[in-house]
């Protein structure tokens, strides 16, 4: 009986110490269980350091080792759509490449969509061990946040790592949005997922390339990619806003009545003024925010563009 094949799909940015380790680590995994074949699909997102000699060094080495390499930094969401778009497996796996999504959980994933009824195997860490306390903290109010407002519910702590069979990754790949995040793609899409639940693992060398200030912007992405309940605050404010003043109508004209009229209340007017004129400001500010994101899918533009692959170096020999 011919062997399935998983295509490993690892978007790496800067990631030159890593690629090497990640590779012999790989290799010793799929080694060990014998019942698949696979391919590893490198994905260079722009790197500013020697990431794509390394991926040139391994197809060398290994034809089940391909890469893909872009012309500038597009961020991983790009990166794991491209790989997802090249990837030819009857499954397929996304995979950091610094290995705090742990290879040895692959065979037993991929046991568990051969025999059971799922889709899709992701991964969730139950701790959070040796991550920034304040990152942890902004993380899980992300999580009750998004599932709160939106009607897609992203599961806390589950990470990119997770295999998928060939239907699926044909679900996701329609999703051409130019706007991409995958922790709600994965979910629109449908199908059965199961979690397994592993301990946090900490980066084995080079180091994230999140910033804090870069994991807000993604999560205000995220939410205006999946929910469009911040829309509805200008209405709702407005409502209250008009109903509060319905109440202090009625009552200063029967105060009026009864007490004549003192001219008073400058302090109460600026903060009313003030008061509305910042919700007027942020409204326009959430409607900015979701006509620049509706301007950038209107243009169309690509989601990545490559400058090379394995197939120009193989090609070449
Ligand atoms: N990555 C990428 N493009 C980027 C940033 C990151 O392809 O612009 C890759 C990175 O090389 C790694 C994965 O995405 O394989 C996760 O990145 P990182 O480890 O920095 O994130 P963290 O684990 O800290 O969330
Ligand atoms: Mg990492």
């Amino acid at each position: 009986m011919q062997k399935d094949l998983i295509s490993i799909v690892i978007p790496c940015f800067n990631e030159q110490e890593m690629i090497p380790i990640f590779y012999a680590e790989m290799k010793k995994n799929m080694a060990a269980t014998q019942i698949v074949d696979f391919e590893l699909i490198f994905v260079n997102d722009g790197s500013s350091d020697n990431t794509l000699e390394s991926m040139r060094t391994l197809a060398r080495m290994d034809n089940r080792v391909r890469y893909l390499s872009f012309s500038r930094n597009f961020g991983k969401e790009a990166a794991m759509y491209a790989g997802l778009q090249s990837a030819t497996g009857d499954y397929v796996a996304v995979m950091d490449v610094d290995l705090q999504d742990p290879p040895e959980l692959l065979p037993s994933m991929y046991k568990t969509l051969k025999k059971e009824a799922f889709d899709c195997v992701g991964t969730k860490r139950v701790d959070r061990n040796g991550e920034p306390r304040i990152r942890s903290f902004f993380a899980k109010m992300f999580y009750k946040l998004i599932n709160r407002i939106s009607d897609n519910y992203i599961v806390d702590g589950a990470r990119d790592y997770r295999l998928m069979t060939r239907r699926m990754v044909d679900a996701v790949l329609q999703m051409t949005e130019y706007n991409r995040f995958s922790k709600g793609i994965f979910t629109w899409v449908g199908f059965e997922t199961k979690y397994i639940e592993y301990s946090n693992v900490e980066r084995q060398a080079g180091k994230t390339s999140w910033s804090f200030w870069g994991l807000f912007k993604y999560s205000i992405d995220g939410i205006v990619a999946f929910s469009e309940a911040p829309l509805a605050i200008a209405s709702v404010v407005g409502f209250i806003t008009f109903l509060i003043a319905l109440v202090m109508a009625v009552f200063f004209a029967i105060r009026t009545l009864i007490f004549g009229n003192p001219t008073s209340g400058w302090t109460s007017l600026v903060v009313i003024i003030l008061a509305l004129g910042g919700i007027q400001l942020l409204s326009l500010g959430i409607l900015g925010k979701y006509i620049s994101k509706t301007y950038l899918e209107t243009k169309r533009r690509p989601i990545y563009i490559l400058k090379e692959t394995d197939k120009d170096l193989r090609d070449d020999e």
